[in-house]
C-alpha cells in the first residue's frame, strides 16, 4: 500500500520537532502507525511502527485517544483536544492537533502533541488569581498605564457604588469616589521613579456608596510586560475597624494616663506586700504622713494605719481583704509627728493568674478636714454653745447607756434639775454679756463639782440637769449629799467677770432612776417638780421628788 508521505519527507518536516509527531493508517477499529519522529521513540522508549494503538499504549489511554482519533474522522479540518484538566495534578500536559488525510481510498492522521504545560500553569495562575479578585472582600480595580479602567471586582462596584460595565474604558480619574486629593496622590505616587520596583500604598478617606469616612489601605502594583510597566492593580483594604481600634486604644490609654496623673495629684497611693511592708508610697502619701521615702520603703503600713483604729476593726478591714473583696471606708491614721489624719480610702487586693493576692493597693484620699468639720458639726449638734455642756439631746442619749449600766448593777440615777437663783438680775444689772459669762462660768462649776462617770448638762436659759450615776441604794442620802456639797463649795467660791464678783446660789429638785421614773422624760418632769418646790421654799434650797404615797408618810 502506498503511503501519501515518504517517510524522508516526513522526517524532514518533523524529524527534529520539540512536539510528538504520529503519522497512522487507519485498519479497521484501531490505528497503525507508520511514521512516528524520534521524540516519540524517545518518549514512549518503544519503538512504534507497525504496531497499533491498542498494541502500543495502556488500555486506558488507547480508548481515549482512539475516540478523539474517531472524532476527528468525523469532523471537517482539524480536531485539537488537550489531555488534561487545570487544576489536575498531573504536571504534563499536552494539546494535540489531529488532521485527517485521505489518500487513494485509504484514511490517515496525522497527530501532532504538543507539550504545553506551561500555557497549563499560566492558565491556572490566571484563573486563581481571577478568583481571588473576584470573590475578594477587598475592592481591586486595575487600570491602564493611561489611567484607563480595564476592570474591577465586585467589591469594588458594591463599595464604591459604579457599574463594572458602565466604566470598562472610561477615564479612572472621571470615578465618582475618587477625589481629587486622592487622585493627587495616586499621580504622586506612580509618578516615583521607584515605583514599579514593587507595590506601593497610602491611606485615604475615599467617598463610599455608605457614605460613611471608612479608611482604606490603598496599594498598587504595577502589571508590567518585560519592563514596561503597561496597568496598574490598585487594592483598597477598609482599614476602619483597625483604626478605630487603635484611635479607641490610643484614648484608652490618654484616658488611663489621666486617671494616673489625676490620681496621683489627688490621692494618696501605696502598695503593700501581704505581709504588710511597703513596697511603693506617692509623693502625696509621703507629704501626708510626714515621711521620707527611704523610711517608708520596707515600714509596715499599720504604723499608719493599726495604730489609732480598734484591732476588731483593723481586723476586720484585713478579713475583707484577704478574702479578694476590695474595702472601702473611712479611716483614721497616723502621721509621723503623732498628729491624726482621716482618709477615704479603697484597699484593693491585687491577685496574680492564680488567684493569689500578692500585693496590695491602696488609695487615699485625705478627708481631714471634712471630718473635723462634721466632729466641729456633731459637737454643735450635742452640745450648748454658751458653755459648751452636753445639750439635752446628748444627754438623753446617754441617758439610755447611765439606764443600762444601773439596771445591770441594781444601782440609781440621781437626776438634778438645777436652777440658778434670781439670775435675771444679772442682766438687769450687769448687761446680757455679762450675764452670758455668767452663765458660762455656772455651767463650769457644776461641771466641776461631778464626778467623772457623771455629767452634767444645759437644758434651758438659767437650767441645768446633772445625772449622778452609780448611786448605792443604801448610800443614796450620802451621796447626794456629797455632791450637793460639793456644787455650793463651787458656787460659794464664785467667779470674777470683769471685775465683778458673782458667788450665786442655785435651787435644786432631785428624782432617782429607776425609783421615780424609769425614763430620762419623765424624770426631768419629776425632778422639775421637786425644784418647784425647792424655789417655793425660798431659793437655794434642795429638794426631792415625793409622790402622793411618800408624802403620806
Ligand atoms: P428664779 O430664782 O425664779 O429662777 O429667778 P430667775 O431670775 O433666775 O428667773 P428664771 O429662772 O425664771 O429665768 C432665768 C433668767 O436667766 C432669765 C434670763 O434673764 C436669764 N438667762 C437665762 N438664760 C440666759 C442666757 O443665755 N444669757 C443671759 N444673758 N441670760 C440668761
Ligand atoms: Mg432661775
Amino acid at each position: 500500500m502506498r503511503s501519501p508521505f515518504t517517510k524522508e519527507q516526513l522526517d524532514l518536516l518533523y524529524g527534529n520537532a520539540e512536539d510528538l509527531i504520529f503519522f497512522m493508517r487507519k485498519a479497521e477499529d484501531d490505528y497503525v502507525y507508520e511514521y512516528v519522529n524520534d521524540r516519540c521513540n524517545s518518549t514512549f522508549e518503544q519503538e512504534l511502527v507497525g504496531t497499533t494503538v491498542d498494541d502500543s499504549m495502556p488500555a486506558s489511554v488507547a480508548e481515549e485517544i482512539k475516540k478523539q482519533y474517531r472524532i476527528a474522522e468525523s469532523i471537517d479540518g482539524v480536531h485539537r483536544y488537550r489531555d488534561y484538566n487545570l487544576f489536575s495534578k498531573k504536571k504534563a500536559a499536552n494539546e494535540t492537533e489531529v488532521t485527517k488525510i485521505s489518500f487513494e481510498g485509504q484514511l490517515y492522521l496525522l497527530a501532532i502533541s504538543r507539550n504545553v504545560s506551561k500555557q497549563k500553569k499560566v492558565e491556572e495562575d490566571y484563573l486563581f488569581y481571577q478568583s481571588l479578585v473576584q470573590n475578594s472582600v477587598d475592592p481591586m480595580i486595575m487600570i491602564s498605564s493611561d489611567f484607563m479602567v480595564i476592570g474591577m471586582n465586585p467589591a469594588y462596584e458594591s463599595v464604591f457604588g459604579v457599574l463594572k460595565q458602565q466604566w470598562i474604558g472610561k477615564s479612572f480619574m472621571a470615578l465618582p469616589s475618587n477625589s481629587e486629593k486622592f487622585l493627587n496622590k495616586v499621580i504622586s505616587v506612580l509618578g516615583k521613579e521607584e515605583f514599579g520596583k514593587g507595590s506601593s500604598s497610602f491611606i485615604t478617606s475615599p467617598k463610599t456608596s455608605e457614605s460613611e469616612n471608612g479608611k482604606f489601605s490603598v496599594s498598587f502594583s504595577p502589571v508590567k510586560i518585560g519592563e514596561d510597566i503597561r496597568a496598574y492593580q490598585i487594592v483598597f483594604r477598609e482599614l476602619t475597624d483597625e483604626v478605630q481600634l487603635k484611635e479607641e486604644l490610643k484614648k484608652t490609654e490618654n484616658v488611663l494616663d489621666s486617671y494616673k496623673d489625676a490620681l496621683n495629684y489627688a490621692a494618696m497611693v501605696t502598695i503593700w506586700e501581704p505581709a504588710g511592708t511597703i513596697l511603693f508610697a506617692n509623693d502625696n502619701f509621703k507629704g501626708t504622713t510626714g515621711y521620707e521615702k527611704d523610711e517608708l520603703l520596707g515600714m509596715q503600713i499599720s504604723v499608719i494605719g493599726r495604730a489609732v483604729i480598734p484591732d476588731a476593726f483593723y481586723d476586720s478591714i484585713r478579713d475583707i481583704i484577704f478574702r479578694g473583696t476590695i474595702w472601702r471606708g473611712e479611716m483614721k491614721s497616723l502621721k509621723k509627728n503623732g498628729d491624726f489624719f482621716w482618709v477615704d480610702t479603697t484597699i484593693i487586693p491585687l491577685k496574680n493568674e492564680e488567684g493569689i493576692i500578692y500585693q496590695v493597693l491602696a488609695i487615699m484620699f485625705d478627708i481631714t478636714d471634712r471630718k473635723q468639720l462634721e466632729e466641729k458639726l456633731h459637737f454643735m449638734a450635742y452640745h450648748d454653745s454658751l458653755t459648751q455642756l452636753p445639750n439635752r439631746r446628748l444627754m438623753m442619749q446617754e441617758f439610755e447607756l447611765l439606764e443600762r449600766d444601773a439596771d445591770e448593777q441594781d444601782s440609781l440615777i440621781a437626776l438634778l434639775y438645777i436652777d440658778g437663783d434670781d439670775f435675771k438680775s444679772i442682766n438687769d444689772n450687769f448687761g446680757h454679756n455679762i450675764g452670758d459669762e455668767f452663765i458660762a462660768c455656772f455651767g463650769q462649776a457644776l461641771t466641776k463639782s461631778i464626778r467623772s462617770g457623771d455629767m452634767a448638762a444645759r437644758i434651758g436659759g438659767d437650767e441645768f440637769v446633772i445625772a449622778a450615776a452609780g448611786i448605792n441604794p443604801k448610800k443614796s442620802g450620802m451621796q447626794i449629799k456629797n455632791l450637793i456639797n460639793r456644787i455650793h463649795e463651787k458656787l460659794a467660791v464664785g467667779w470674777t467677770i470683769e471685775g465683778h464678783y458673782f458667788s450665786p446660789t442655785a435651787s435644786v429638785g432631785i428624782a432617782f432612776y429607776p425609783k421615780d421614773a424609769n425614763n430620762f422624760e419623765d424624770l426631768v418632769k419629776m425632778a422639775d417638780s421637786a425644784l418647784y418646790e425647792s424655789k417655793k421654799a425660798g431659793r437655794n434650797q434642795v429638794r426631792f421628788y415625793r409622790n402622793e404615797e411618800d408624802s403620806t408618810h
